[in-house]
């Protein structure tokens, strides 16, 4: 498995500024992060991928459910494989419209409902990319870059450990990862993070009440 496979963000280098957003009502953040998969979570997904500006659908009150989770105080961090890229079916550019796309539809429907981080894996299956999820990299690499912004938005100096290289790891245990898929589950499981699975047609609002403690 190849750790220098790292996670992408969208429009600049991994390793480069991050301010980050003021989470509703100046709450300080004590360091929970909710790590989202995309499809089927917050969007409509499809086996033949969401490939267009066009193809973003919003999920029934995904949008609601990220406002509430950075309400209750967690930092929003989408971690998603898109396999796209590597196969060469489009670049890069093209994930970062789709993703301004469903930014600003969820912003639409909710004002909170900011993404604080979104890191893809654009490797193909046959990389053997340590980012991309069953494996754990793009979540280790999520953490490391929102604890590194939370002191300083330059991310100056900051070095990212990965697997057995990171051995002083923070306490995971307020955070979750939310997947509809298995490789989700996994990847939650071999982070070390509570992972929940939701159905695909409901996506994020499936889980919203057990991470947020509201009994139905
Ligand atoms: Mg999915």
């Amino acid at each position: 498995m190849n750790t220098l496979l790292a996670a992408h963000r969208d429009d600049v280098e991994l390793v480069s500024p991050l301010k980050l957003l003021d989470l509703p009502n100046d709450a300080a953040w004590d360091g929970r992060i909710a790590f989202l998969d995309r499809d089927g979570v917050l969007i409509i997904g499809s086996e033949d991928y969401v490939n267009t500006v066009d193809d973003v659908i919003l999920l029934p009150d995904s949008a609601k459910s990220v406002g509430s989770l950075r309400r209750a105080g967690y930092r929003v961090c989408i971690v998603t494989n898109q396999s796209p890229i590597g196969r060469h079916h489009w670049d890069r550019s093209n994930l970062s419209r789709i993703h301004q796309q469903m930014i600003r539809l969820m912003l639409e429907q909710d004002e909170d409902a900011l993404l604080d981080l979104i890191l893809h894996s654009p490797y193909a299956p046959w990389e053997g990319a340590w980012a991309r999820k069953p494996h754990p990299g793009m979540l280790e690499a999520g953490r490391q870059i929102l604890d590194a912004a939370s002191r300083d938005s330059s991310l100056e100096g900051v070095e990212l450990k990965f697997g057995d290289d990171w051995t002083e790891r923070p306490d995971e245990s307020g955070s979750v990862m939310v997947g509809d898929r298995g490789v989700d589950m996994s990847a939650a499981a071999r982070y070390g993070v509570r992972g929940l699975l939701c159905d695909s047609d409901t996506g994020l609002a499936d889980v919203i009440d057990s991470i947020l403690g509201v009994s139905a």
